[in-house]
């Protein structure tokens, strides 16, 4: 049998990419080697937020006498969270399971690789039939697969710096170790202080963990509005978490970690050790190519796999989405682009490109952090003309309701000539269920004077996006 599609990876883009064409109609073969869902549900977002709501729980419970609530005796038990977290991934990889049966779609479970033409010759596998018609073959758990079209969605894997003494050490953990561990560190020293370690700087100070992270630029989470990062930093500085910037990790010695040009408020020095029961490092991820060695072809930048507009690669009838893109590593990401690369297979009209510029990002630290679009910064140095305006969340009522003592931040990157919204950046709870709504704006290029005729319900957070412009 001839497949439409032959999908490599079962993440948020394989899955999504392999049920928008089966419900179309298309014959599709999808490879999995471990579990769908790939690492946003198994060893990614959905086991940290599961965590990290546990966490919240509890500290929520030991911080509410500001809300006129005391409890006392109050514990946690960190197995059994972890039990409701593989219970809760556990069910979301049966519904996507559910899902791809519901559309007749095959799902081989096993390590997928692509067949050069002349392997596929040698077996007596043609690329081309007597019509012209291409084909790919992929062989797994020693099965050969034909199919029209190729879409690698094989994601990207934790990078492991070359920093001495980090291979091969049990008291190093990558991010995965860390979700999979069935006990809390005593302590921990968090190296690199971007997304995946400030969300789990977050669950371990929450859980009353000692925190140190390790950034080598000179703030935590380089990429988002530098204001609202402050905020985050100055909170976490004082309830104790020891953020160290500008630093660097020279080696890693069993427990120990040499740093080199630590910056904080309370100490700069040259070169020092800490030493933690654990060391988690989350310096970034790179994209896998496993597999793909017989495309040699392939272009690729800085490892990762080239695509144009339509997810389209270098050659014919290849796709790619996802991490393994190197575009943005998020999950939403990867299933807009795999609805996008499909509907290019099927030469829906009109083609649709990505809103690359309005692709909305949360950090869930405690206030979570959300932005969409581009922040001052990047204006400028795009040498846009713009203008900013921000509020603290305490505008909102509801945020002033259920936020004691915070002040929360938000801020609106708005063109200066024609008043159209082009990034807007918030620190406060809950800012990650409404950085949708600046998505819509941002996507659709709403102007201030459109965008005050949206109406925001109240009492809720939310309302800051009209506060801000009122
Ligand atoms: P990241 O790129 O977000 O952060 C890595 C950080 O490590 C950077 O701040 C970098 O400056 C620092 N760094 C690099 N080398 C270092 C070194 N030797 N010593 C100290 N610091 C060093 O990468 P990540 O946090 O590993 O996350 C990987 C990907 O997963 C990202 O693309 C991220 O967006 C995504 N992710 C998203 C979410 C979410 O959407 N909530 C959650 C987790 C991960």
């Amino acid at each position: 049998m001839k497949y439409f599609l032959a999908i490599i990876g079962g993440g948020p883009a394989g899955y999504t990419a392999a049920e928008k064409a089966s419900k179309a109609g298309k014959d599709v073969i999808l490879f999995e080697q471990t579990a769908l869902g790939g690492t946003c549900l198994n060893v990614g977002c959905i086991p940290t937020k599961s965590l990290l709501y546990g966490a919240k729980q509890f500290y929520n419970a030991t911080h509410a006498q500001k809300y006129g609530v005391t409890a006392e005796n109050v514990a946690f038990d960190f197995a059994a969270m972890q039990k409701r977290k593989t219970i809760v991934v556990r069910k979301l990889v049966a519904g996507i399971k559910a899902r791809l049966n519901n559309e007749h779609c095959t799902v081989v479970n096993g390590f997928a690789t692509v067949l050069s033409p002349s392997e596929s010759e040698a077996n007596g596998l043609y690329s081309f039939s007597e019509q012209g018609e291409r084909s790919y073959f992929v062989e797994c758990n020693g099965e050969t697969y034909e199919a029209e079209n190729l879409l690698i969605c094989t994601g990207s894997t934790n990078f492991v710096p070359p920093i001495p003494g980090i291979k091969d050490n049990p008291a190093v953990w990558d991010s995965t170790d860390a979700l999979a561990a069935t006990e809390l560190p005593e302590s921990i020293i968090i190296v690199g202080g971007g997304v995946i370690g400030m969300e789990f700087a977050t669950l371990y100070h929450e859980l009353g963990v000692p925190v140190t992270v390790i950034e080598a630029m000179p703030t935590i989470l380089p990429n988002l509005d530098p204001e609202v990062v402050q905020i985050l930093l100055d909170k976490y500085r004082k309830a104790g978490i020891n953020i160290l910037t500008s630093t660097k990790v020279e080696s890693i010695e069993g427990n120990n970690v040499t740093i080199s040009g630590a910056s904080s408020p309370t100490s700069s020095t040259s070169s020092t050790s800490l030493t933690s029961d654990k060391i988690l490092v989350s310096v970034g991820r790179r994209a896998n190519l496993q597999g793909l060695e017989a495309l040699n072809d392939l272009e690729l930048n800085r490892g990762a796999i080239v695509v144009d507009d339509f997810m389209k690669t270098n050659l014919p009838n290849v796709y790619a989405c996802g991490d393994v893109t190197g575009k943005i590593m998020l999950a939403h990401v990867a299933s807009r682009q795999a609805e996008v690369a499909v509907g290019r297979m099927l030469k829906q009209i009109p083609l649709q490109r990505i809103a690359y510029n309005a692709i909305p990002s949360v950090v869930y630290t405690n206030p979570e952090i959300a932005s969409v679009g581009i922040t001052e910064q990047q204006a400028e140095s795009m040498s846009i003309p713009f203008e900013v305006r921000k509020l603290p969340m305490t505008f909102s009522g509801r945020f002033m309701a259920e936020n004691e003592g915070e002040t929360g931040l938000c801020k609106m990157v708005v063109d200066a000539k024609n008043k159209s919204i082009l990034g807007v950046h918030c620190i406060g709870n809950p800012c990650s269920e409404f950085i949708a709504a600046a998505s819509f704006a941002v996507r659709n290029g709403y102007t201030i004077p459109e965008m005050e005729q949206v109406v925001f319900p109240h009492p809720t957070v939310s309302e800051i996006l009209h506060e801000i412009i009122a």
